[in-house]
């Protein structure tokens, strides 16, 4: 069976490098590995092969202003160019003309469509008691996604059986922020549980947000740190994944933290990293608009060879 993990990146963007690009300033093994060697910069070579693809995206979809997350996520997990949709860019909680098709036809509702399995796609994100218990929760654009094609939002439970995985990987932020009892794990932990899940479904979905975060400097951490941590993540991600059946997809929706001399977005192009099977399948990919359509035409190509 063939399968594809999304693993989405919150304001990532591919900048000049410089002193104030961490991304070109702080060296991450794990990043280059998914890249092929090259840092994450604007001067990224896009590569074709048949099992690795490089892109850089056009974030700003036409619109003038910043890209925000809320039209660039539901973008991104529809096919659907949102925020011309709306008429600007607009986040980080999704704008209500985009609801009728985040809830109707998103990403998770074709994969769904083309699958006859009782649940061929998951989110990974785990959700602490507080997010349930909100009197008026706030739906983000991947959890309404969830909720428009009834695939389970993970709790505490799930994170404790290792079949989950925390937004910020280890599970510092439940601990600290949140008061609850969760063992600490390392994100080497955190891949391993990833791509359990992953191995299970035809399409798997994680988010990671603290990268937006760190742009936006709401956090202690700092970029070299959070930079570390992710790269022990792909690191263990990548040794653990087959590339003959499966396919780690990377990109962002929007740049941030590519740029640390300000802590706004930006509208620099996103990378788009495809590593495994589905690599061809994103050769045309130029915009946020294309992956979930490649996505999609990926796992058809699939159903027809196997
Ligand atoms: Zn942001």
């Amino acid at each position: 069976m063939r399968r594809i993990l999304f693993v989405f990146l919150d304001g990532v963007g591919l900048g000049p490098p410089g002193p104030e690009n961490p991304l070109s300033s702080h060296d991450t093994p794990a990043l280059r590995r998914l890249s092929g060697g090259p840092q994450w910069t604007r001067t990224l070579p896009e590569t074709t092969a048949s099992r690795h693809l490089i892109r850089r995206l056009d974030a700003t979809l036409g619109v003038d202003g910043l890209p925000q997350s809320g039209t660039g996520q539901a973008t991104l997990f529809t096919g659907r160019n949102c925020a011309e949709l709306v008429g600007r860019h607009f986040g980080p909680f999704p704008h209500s003309a985009t609801y009728d098709v985040l809830d109707h036809a998103n990403l998770f509702h074709h994969v769904q469509s083309l699958v006859a399995a009782p649940q061929p796609a998951a989110f990974a994100n785990a959700f602490p008691p507080q997010f349930f218990e909100a009197p008026r929760r706030r739906w983000t654009v991947t959890t309404r996604c969830c909720a428009g094609a009834e695939v389970p939002l993970r709790d505490l439970s799930t994170l404790q059986e290792a079949r989950a995985v925390p937004a910020d990987l280890t599970a510092e932020a439940w601990r600290d922020a949140l008061q609850l009892d969760v063992p600490l794990r390392t994100e080497a932990e955190a891949a391993r549980d990833l791509a359990a899940t992953h191995r299970d479904h035809r399409l798997t979905l994680f988010e990671y947000f603290l990268t937006d975060k760190v742009g936006h400097d709401r956090t202690d951490l700092d970029a070299a740190r959070l930079l570390d941590s992710l790269g022990r993540f792909f690191d263990e991600l990548l040794d653990r994944l087959d590339p003959a059946t499966d396919t780690l997809l990377v990109t962002s929706d929007h740049g941030n933290l590519e740029d640390g001399s300000h802590t706004q977005h930006t509208r620099n192009p996103v990378p788009l990293f495809v590593h495994g099977w589905a690599a061809p399948y994103f050769a045309d990919a130029t915009t946020l608009t294309d992956v979930a359509p490649c996505i999609i035409a990926a796992l058809r190509g699939a159903n027809g060879e196997s």
